[in-house]
Order: C-alpha cells, then sequence, then structure tokens
C-alpha cells in the first residue's frame, strides 16, 4: 500500500518541514521531540494504550530526519508509465512470481477456497507491494509516524496511524524492534499501514499473531482478506487489452464512464486476441493512458477492487498484467510509445550501458532508471556543456552512441555514493495518474 500524496501538499509541507528543521539547533530538536511524544499521550491513553506500552514505545525518541526528507521527496525524473510497468512486470518479477506460486501452492489453494481471490492476483500484489517480502522497508513504524507528526510533516495522518500502531505493539502481534516499514508506516509483505493492518490482516497459521512482517500465510491472507472485502469477484478478470476502431480518440471519452462491455463492442471497441466478452454485461471503464499512442484496456470490477489498494491506475494495471503473466499469459499486443523523453526498455538499458562504458556510472545495465541513472546523465551533460536536468532523452542517447569509444577507464561511483541503484529496485517517480496524484517512495 503506497500512500498517495497530493502534489501542492507535498510542496506545503516540504516549506513547513523545511522550516522545522532548519530553525532549530540540536538540543531544542529534542526538547522538541521530549514535548511532542508528551502531548501525545492523553490520545494514547484514551484510546487504551497503556503506560507501560507507551514508555517502550518513545524510550529515547529522537525525530527521523530521512522521514522527513522521504516524504517531502518529489521525483525530478517522472517515469512514463511504460517504464513503470516494465519495472513492476519485469521478467525477473514474473519468474521470481512463478516460483513463489509454486512454493505456496497449498496455502494459495486454501485462500482462494476461504476468499474467493485468484491467487495469481494475490502473488502479483506480493509482488509489487514489496517484491515478495524482500523490500518492506527497514525504518521502525513509531519512530517514523511519530515523526510525521512531531515534524509537522503530516500530523492528521500520522496521529491516526500512530495510534492503531501503538494497539498493534500492545496487542503482541509483533516486537517493536521488528515492527517495520517504510516512511509512512506501510508495513511487511502486504505494506499495510497500521489502520488496514487493524481491519483486514489475518492470522493464518493460527499461532494468535497476525504477523504480516515474517509470516507468509498471515500475510498472503491479509491481502486475500483485503482484496475480498474490496469487492473482487471470483474468478473474473481484472479487464482486458482492447482494440481502438479506427480514428477513435479515446481521450474523448472520461475514465469514469462505465458502460456494459456489450455497449463499448457495438462501439467497435473489442479483445486483442478477437475472443469475445465473456460476461457482456459486465460494466467496465475505458483506460488509454497514452492515448492511441499505447496499449488501451476496459477495465472491469477487479480493476476497481485493486485500487482499494492504491488509487493509481497505473498501480492497478501493473498489478493486473502482472498476475495475467504469472497465469502464462502474454505480453501487451500494442507496445507503450517510444520518442524523445519515452525511451524503450532496451534503449534505456543500452543507455546504462553507455554510460557505465564512459564510466560515468557503475553496476549492471537493468533499464531501470534510478538516481545513479539521472546522476551520471547530469554528469554527462555537464561535461558537454548541455543543459543539465539529468533526463535520458532519445537525443542524449544518439549523443552518446557518437562517442568514440572510450579508453579503458576504471568506472567511478557516481557523485551520490555507491552505484547500488542500477539494478536496485527504484520506486523513483511515476507520472502524475490522471487523478492528478501522484506516488512517492515507500523507504
Ligand atoms: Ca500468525
Amino acid at each position: 500500500m503506497r500512500i498517495i500524496l497530493n502534489t501542492k501538499s507535498l510542496i506545503l509541507w516540504a516549506g513547513s518541514a523545511a522550516l522545522a528543521l532548519f530553525a532549530l539547533p540540536a538540543q531544542s530538536f529534542a526538547d522538541r521531540d521530549q514535548a511532542c511524544v508528551q502531548a501525545l499521550w492523553p490520545a494514547a491513553k484514551a484510546a487504551g494504550i497503556k503506560q507501560e506500552t507507551f514508555d517502550r514505545a518513545f524510550k529515547g525518541f529522537t525525530s527521523d530526519p530521512e522521514v522527513v526528507e522521504q516524504a517531502n521527496y518529489q521525483p525530478e525524473y517522472v517515469k512514463p508509465i511504460g517504464e513503470y510497468m516494465d519495472r513492476l512486470v519485469s521478467d525477473k518479477r514474473i519468474e521470481t512470481g512463478k516460483q513463489k506460486l509454486a512454493e505456496n501452492q497449498a496455502l494459495l489453494g486454501s485462500l482462494e477456497t476461504r476468499y474467493g481471490v485468484d491467487r495469481h492476483v494475490i502473488v502479483a500484489i506480493w509482488g509489487v507491494e514489496s517484491n515478495y517480502g524482500t523490500q518492506p522497508g527497514n525504518k521502525n513504524v513509531i519512530r517514523s509516524l511519530a515523526t510525521l507528526i512531531c515534524t509537522g510533516t503530516k500530523p492528521s495522518f500520522g496521529k491516526v496511524q500512530l495510534i492503531a500502531a501503538l494497539k498493534i505493539l500492545q496487542h503482541g502481534d509483533i516486537s517493536l524492534e521488528a515492527m517495520n516499514g517504510s516512511w509512512a508506516g506501510a508495513m511487511g509483505h502486504t505494506q499495510f499501514i497500521p489502520t488496514t493492518y487493524a481491519t483486514f490482516a489475518v492470522d493464518q497459521d493460527g499461532d494468535g499473531k497476525r504477523d504480516i512482517w515474517s509470516s507468509i500465510p498471515d500475510s498472503l491472507a491479509s491481502t486475500a482478506s483485503y482484496l475480498k472485502r474490496a469487492g473482487w469477484q471470483s474468478g473474473q478478470s481484472w479487464g482486458y487489452e482492447v482494440v481502438l476502431p479506427k480514428g477513435f480518440d479515446p481521450k474523448r471519452v472520461s475514465e469514469n464512464t462505465l458502460k456494459p462491455l456489450s455497449d463499448w463492442q457495438r462501439m467497435g471497441i473489442v479483445r486483442v486476441n478477437g475472443a469475445p466478452y465473456p460476461r457482456p454485461s459486465d460494466k467496465a471503464s475505458l483506460f488509454a493512458p497514452e492515448g492511441t499512442r499505447g496499449p488501451s484496456f476496459l477495465v472491469l470490477n477487479n480493476f476497481r477492487a485493486i485500487l482499494h489498494y492504491n488509487v493509481a491506475k497505473s498501480y492497478a494495471l501493473a498489478v493486473g498484467h502482472l498476475s495475467d503473466r504469472l497465469r502464462g499469459g502474454s505480453p501487451f499486443v500494442h507496445p507503450w510509445p517510444t520518442d524523445e523523453t519515452h525511451l524503450s526498455l532496451e534503449q534505456r538499458t543500452e543507455f546504462q550501458r553507455l554510460l557505465i562504458a564512459h564510466g560515468l556510472m557503475t553496476g549492471e545495465p537493468d533499464g531501470v532508471i534510478g538516481p545513479a541513472t539521472l546522476e551520471a546523465v547530469k554528469t554527462y551533460q555537464r561535461s558537454k556543456d548541455l543543459g543539465v536536468d539529468g533526463f535520458p532523452s532519445l537525443t542524449l542517447l544518439k549523443a552518446l552512441q557518437r562517442e568514440p569509444p572510450p579508453p579503458n577507464v576504471e568506472a567511478k561511483p557516481t557523485a551520490e555514493g555507491p552505484p547500488a541503484n542500477v539494478g536496485q529496485d527504484d520506486t523513483g517517480g511515476l507520472a502524475p495518474s490522471p487523478e492528478g496524484l501522484t506516488s512517492v517512495p515507500k523507504n
């Protein structure tokens, strides 16, 4: 579950947090944090938190500047949706997901029976949320949430989530030390924030604890429980890739227009494989994020259920498509557009290969544009007296391709430090969704 923030509010938070951070000397930070914690006690007590739990949770508390930084992060490079999809539905993630399906066959079968939620979508959410539990976030959730409150970064959200987090701690589902998650308190394999955990988490393995941090049965059951409550319909697809009739402009149709599939069919919008719609009366809306230049989709009830996890349609598309690929489905028939600002996976990989060859970054090229790539692009732009925006454009790729073969250079780490960002699953920035929202990194 990613926390979606309004861009305008982010800018405001950035301003107030910067004031809060830089106006005070170190001792004042400590005083502010202590006063803040004391001020939190009455609400915690009223919610049934015991003094012992509260004291344990805040022993030695100091606010975490990284949380403020991450909460205020705004991507300098806005990923086109095609790049976002390539990253989340990569060959590696499909391959690992298939292994997870095989390893957890019996569990997933029992979840399908109990919740009516398809095993492929459960595993797809697991893959997209935490890369199958390998990237759950490593920040203490109590500290992160209290930081969001005490620094004024996101106090309303923080207060509600902190009370829910203290209840989890008091119940003994997880120790304080192991209660980790993202900067925004999204926790464990499923990336549930504390209030979502309170409502939807499940003790599948029956040990009396709802453990989404280390129990795979509890985590996958929690995801299934959430999707069921979000209205998942058993045995139905999330949607279909479609062909638009010639001259049809999808931008003239609101993404909120819901019509039966039979109506869309009458308008000439059919599945790419030519198969009929299995339930023509199902209500669908048209989603064509790149207009006529990329693939188009008719999305159904289960797509809307996935949006309960994260309101970005690109997220729901990634989960839906990954679930199809895990089931053995094919890539989209229509490619995402490529042009000056939309490089293909091959072009991005080639871009990184050239940056590495010229000693501007290190690592293995993987086509995922992360901070190290952006920094290397800037270094190249500076060296050529070009405008420095770090944007990996087609013009720059061609310029790099025209460079004479590099001498045998020793690759240097980029200015940002270790070159780990190549190959790292960097959340980066995603193009703002049509709702005007932007997703921010989890950790
Ligand atoms: Ca359990």
